[in-house]
């Protein structure tokens, strides 16, 4: 359980933190550092700080990338501090209006994808639509969105939406799918890609079309009440499906970091008997280049297919690296067919950040991005790739910022080519 107190007086303020801090990159101040934020976590624990404006914006500012985590030689949990601590601000000064609209839309699947139909009506008057990269540029400035920046466009038809419930290919496997909202509602190339993998490897395939978003921005905002109640509605459903199948697989970092760490570490201090459920569940739950690279013949079928021309990059998502430990496996996968040339530093955190990072503090998401855009254009690489939607959106508008040609696909769309080519 995450203790203020402990956690901070565990800190013997090494500093091994620090350079490897994503907003102390952006805002290099020891207040906007894993270091600082534990001082200042102690100092409000003890009732010696008073939770301010000033204090909020300042633990609203981490990239929540878990980079300290990992180097920390006590493996103190920043992230997961500043993510209770972001409760307790959500508490006191509420939600701001637009995220209470979000999240009441994710808690309410029928109306999102009403909501996403009208979108995609109406998005063109408002929107440039870039529809090559699955993205759209405002025409003019809006509340809290630039005019230059690009944004996942909707779709008409969600991918869920799209196919049946239950697709037989020939019964070698069952998996059911997790997509994903960003994949759900504007990046379908993904979904149609894994179908188009399972088909290949002739695995049954069953959408689980109950599937509610996985609670991830709500709870990075520290919307406690929406996470509890989308975590529940996808444990239940869940534990319906879990005997019928031999896997559930996510082709998202943060859905599936969320689902396998985060609902394990939320339901252990509220709710001890949901967290153990949730730890038998894991067992059949993966990301979908993991359960690929390692439970089916994907690698084997790929070997006999053609050597792509475009050389790549791989991207590693901090939700799948620094949070699952899952880096090699898309690499395997891709390394079959396509030449990958590593970044400088394909660890480094690509500038998301969460709701609150994208739409209040964009200027610092741009800052990280901007790097990381530089970064990708010296491999040379012409495609960009990732297991991550919050990072394709991320990586996409920071290319484009950069006036790069280079185009961001997720693994899956990758390998789905090379089996039709
Ligand atoms: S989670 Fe990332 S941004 Fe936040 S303190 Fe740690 S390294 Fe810095
Ligand atoms: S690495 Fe860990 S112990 Fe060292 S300063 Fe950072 S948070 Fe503290």
């Amino acid at each position: 359980m995450i203790d203020f107190k402990s956690i901070s007086e565990a800190c013997v303020k090494c500093g091994k933190c620090i350079p490897t801090c994503t907003i102390h990159e952006a805002n290099a101040d020891e207040v906007t550092s894993p270091r600082g934020f534990l001082e200042l976590l102690g100092a409000y624990d003890r009732g010696d700080l008073k939770l301010d404006r000033e204090l909020k914006s300042i633990f609203e500012s981490c990239f929540l990338c878990t980079n300290c985590v990992d180097v920390c030689p006590n493996s103190l949990p920043v992230d997961g501090m500043i993510e209770k601590v972001r409760f307790d601000i959500a508490k006191k000064y509420g939600l701001a209006f637009y995220k209470r609209v979000v999240f009441w839309f994710l808690r309410h699947r029928f109306f999102m994808d009403l909501g996403a139909k009208f979108g995609f009506i109406f998005q063109t008057c408002g929107f440039k639509i870039k529809s090559e990269i699955n993205s759209m540029k405002p025409r003019f400035s809006l509340p809290f969105i630039k005019k230059d920046r690009l944004l996942p466009s909707l779709t008409l038809k969600t991918f869920l939406n799209s196919h049946p419930e239950v697709i037989k290919n020939g019964g070698e496997g069952k998996v059911g799918i997790f997509i994903g909202c960003l994949a759900n509602y504007s990046y379908k190339e993904i979904g149609e890609g894994l179908l188009e993998i399972f088909k290949a490897l002739k695995f049954d395939v069953y959408l689980l079309k109950k599937q509610a978003c996985c609670g991830a921005p709500a709870y990075f905002t520290g919307d406690f009440e929406s996470v509890e109640y989308l975590a529940r509605k996808n444990i239940s459903y869940f534990e319906e499906v879990f005997d019928g199948l031999d896997a559930i697989v996510i082709p998202e970092a943060t859905c599936s970091a969320m689902i396998k760490k985060d609902y394990v570490h939320f339901f252990e201090s509220r709710d001890v008997e949901i967290a153990v459920k949730m730890k038998k569940l894991n067992k059949k739950i993966f990301m979908a280049t993991e359960f690929l690279d390692k439970h089916t013949k994907l690698k084997e079928l790929l070997s006999t297919k053609q050597k792509q021309t475009d050389p790549i990059t791989y991207h590693d998502p901090c939700h799948a690296r620094k949070m699952q430990g899952i880096y090699q496996e898309p690499r395997n996968l891709l390394a079959q067919n396509f030449s990958l040339t590593e970044m400088s530093d394909p660890n480094a955190c690509c500038g998301f950040g969460g709701v609150t990072i994208q739409v209040e503090k964009f200027h610092l998401a741009q800052k990280i991005g901007q790097k990381k855009a530089q970064m990708i254009d010296e491999t040379k690489a012409t495609i960009v790739s990732a297991e991550c939607s919050a990072c394709k959106m991320q990586i996409t508008n920071s290319l484009h910022e950069n006036g790069s040609e280079v185009v961001f696909k997720n693994p899956i769309e990758l390998i789905a080519r090379v089996l039709r080519s």
